[in-house]
């Protein structure tokens, strides 16, 4: 029977060192500060907004919320993240997505400054990635690492598969995987003989989407799970890309759903807000030296 990784446990400890890190800043008189973006009504955006906010209140992060009906257009919102851009004691920006239909979110990610990008969206942060030489790393790919670290798993030099090909999920998984040295195979829609290609996979990351998409037969023996996938089961029941139970059995190591990665990419985007304030403090101190 896998072992459960605690998601929460590992997001706690990172929430704790960004909040040391609050403490340092203070002294320095800086108190870190993000801004959250909402358009429109979408209930599951309300609650991951309203939970980002309560992981600021709880590290020390001074949190704005712009909650903007669903009928702002493009223009109004460019504008806000402009206005963000210029606002000295906004460190972190972030834009709840999805966007209503008809707004265009590649435009208002490109428009977000990129030393305040927390969520490394910003095609300047992503090509840094691709270097290996960031500021920020997206979120939840970088809270899925954590969770890797946590069992003491090296990642060097072992078969690693992502299911999920996402901009925001698994091509920065995968990249961050490569990072660490795994070899890295990503699957897709397209991919032919999937369950043959994550039945090799030590490390296994499914972003797909899709509940029960990973089943036990998919499964190496002693391998690590990650599931990134947030679903609802046919009871409205919140559930994750992997067939939990059966998984279990053949796993060494495994995330549920929930309390696996959804706390963990609070906890980076933590970290991120903190590593921004810090960011624009040897900035200013660059300017004046
Ligand atoms: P996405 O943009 O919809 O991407 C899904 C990926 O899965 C695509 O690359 C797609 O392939 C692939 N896929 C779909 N059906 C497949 C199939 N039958 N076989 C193989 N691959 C298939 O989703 P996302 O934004 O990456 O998110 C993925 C999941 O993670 C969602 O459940 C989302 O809610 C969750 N998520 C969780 C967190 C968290 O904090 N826990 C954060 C972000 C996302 P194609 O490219 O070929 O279409």
């Amino acid at each position: 029977m896998a072992t459960i990784i605690d998601g929460k446990a590992v997001a706690a400890k990172v929430k704790a060192e960004a909040a040391q890190e609050v403490q340092a800043l203070a002294a320095q008189g800086v108190v870190p500060g993000l801004a959250v973006v909402i358009v429109g009504s979408d209930p599951a955006s309300r609650i991951y907004v309203n939970n980002k906010k309560k992981a600021c209140q709880e590290v020390g992060i001074h949190s704005e919320e712009y909650a903007l009906s669903g009928e702002t257009s493009q223009q109004e919102l460019l504008a806000l993240v402009e206005k963000l851009n210029a606002d000295p004691n906004i460190h972190g920006i972030l834009v709840q997505s999805p966007l209503p239909a008809g707004l265009d979110e590649a435009g208002v990610v490109e428009t977000i400054a990129p030393h305040k990008d927390v969520d490394a969206f910003h095609a300047y942060n992503v090509g840094k990635i691709m270097r290996g030489r960031y500021t920020f790393l997206p979120c939840t790919p970088a809270g899925v690492i954590e969770l890797i670290r946590s069992t003491g798993v090296e990642i060097a030099g072992k078969r690693c598969v992502v299911i999920g090909r996402s901009d925001i999920v698994g091509k920065p998984m995968a990249m961050l995987l490569l990072h660490q040295n795994g070899t890295v195979t990503i699957c897709h829609s397209k991919t032919q003989n999937l369950p043959e290609i994550c039945r090799e996979a030590d490390i296994l990351v499914s972003a797909v989407g899709r509940a029960a998409f990973v089943t036990g037969d998919m499964v190496k023996p002693g391998a690590v799970v990650i599931d990134v996938g947030m679903n609802r089961d046919k009871n409205g029941k919140l559930c994750g890309d992997v067939v939990f139970e059966e998984v279990a059995e053949k796993a060494a190591y495994i995330t549920p759903v929930p309390g696996g990665v959804g706390p963990m990419t609070i906890a980076m985007l933590m970290k991120n807000t903190v590593a921004a304030a810090r960011l624009s403090l040897e900035k200013a101190g660059d300017s004046h030296g």
